[in-house]
């Protein structure tokens, strides 16, 4: 008999009660960023990059976490490159082994004065299609699964428009002109989040490439704090903070923003993590995706989730986009393993 108190949740409930750091039937496996693999687009005929522009195969292949892998969320937007695109970077689309990337070997603007959002950029195709597919993917399941939405950081847009070395060195040299930067590409994050709630989304990511090798804790205060603020108060649904690499430095800062969590990386331990962000703000994560998810096996898979579960880690999934060769094996070893650990804890 199971000691957990909880009635049965469906995977929407389970993933909602997370975000709101309230008890779950049992901990929830969440993909706030891509899972999709080469295999999956060949099991349903939803290849890169038509999988990224059009609503239909966005929808097909992201449904894949829930219904193939056994997560409790759907993530459709697997890029990071849609607002890029929309803004009038040049990209290169690759084929369904490779991401698409912007060339930042090209930037499109120099100065914050240049930054012009494009009169039909909340038409634009790229922009478009992710609503679209949220909208598809609530229609078929309902209830009864957590649709996750994505809107980029402004200093992620301005490492794709301003290139990520002549935006970093602003940011070394000029505070003011960075923020002006910042400020005037805050309103797309926003926006874009906005009508991914309205479409459906019951969260987004929001990804803000402030990477733990780039800029430093005190950085991350100095220019991105109060932005992410703001976006708490303004987007009307939950928000997922994501930042790659080591963040210890600004855990204490991110868990400040109320946000309601924040998808951190294998560089960070669970337990450090926890003992910082506390009861401020849901961790989710961090399964190690080139050792632990592309070139292990579930046996070490399982062992990463025990010591999430064990730090009490409010969401498990793989810590970043899986990289497109990952094999659905390991994948699947996440939710088996949360089960396990579950069953294990819960009869004690
Ligand atoms: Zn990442």
């Amino acid at each position: 008999m199971s000691s957990n108190p909880i009635a049965p949740m469906t995977s929407r409930q389970r993933v909602l009660a997370a975000l709101n750091r309230e008890p779950t039937d049992r901990t929830p496996v969440c993909n706030p960023t891509s899972v999709a693999t080469v295999e999956l687009m060949d099991l349903v005929d939803a290849p890169f990059p038509e999988a990224i522009r059009q609503p239909e195969l966005m929808a097909r292949l992201a449904a894949r976490s829930y219904t193939e892998l056994g997560f409790d969320t759907i993530m459709p937007v697997f890029s990071i490159i849609q607002e890029s695109s929309a803004l009038g970077c040049k990209i290169q689309w690759e084929q369904k082994d490779n991401w698409p990337t912007v060339r930042m070997s090209e930037p499109i603007w120099r100065e914050p004065e240049d930054i012009k959002i494009p009169a039909d950029f909340f038409s634009h195709p790229d922009i478009c299609c992710v609503p679209e597919a949220i909208k598809i993917l609530r229609k078929e399941f309902g209830d009864e699964v957590a649709i996750i939405g994505k809107t980029m950081g402004p200093w992620s847009l301005a490492y794709h428009c301003f290139g990520v070395e002549p935006f970093l060195l602003m940011s070394l040299d000029d505070p003011g002109k960075t923020k002006r930067c910042l400020d005037n590409l805050k309103e797309i994050t926003i926006n874009y989040g906005i009508a991914q709630i309205e479409a459906g989304a019951d969260a987004v990511t929001l990804p803000d490439h402030a990477t733990g090798d780039l800029v430093s804790g005190e950085y991350y205060e100095r220019y991105l704090l109060d932005l992410h603020i703001e976006f708490a108060e303004r987007i009307p649904g939950h928000i997922i903070l994501h930042i790659c690499g080591r963040t210890v430095d600004r855990m204490d800062a991110i868990a400040r923003t109320n946000m309601s969590a924040f998808h951190y990386d294998s560089k960070n331990a669970p337990q450090e993590s926890m003992d910082i962000v506390k009861d401020r703000i849901a961790l989710v994560g961090n399964i190690n995706n080139p050792q632990t998810l592309f070139s292990r096996g579930p046996e070490e898979v399982r062992k990463e989730v025990f010591e999430n579960l064990d730090a009490g880690v409010q969401m498990i999934g793989p810590e970043c986009a899986i990289p497109l060769q990952t094999s659905i094996e390991n994948l699947k070893a996440i939710p088996r393993a949360v089960k396990e650990w579950h069953k294990q804890v819960d009869t004690k």
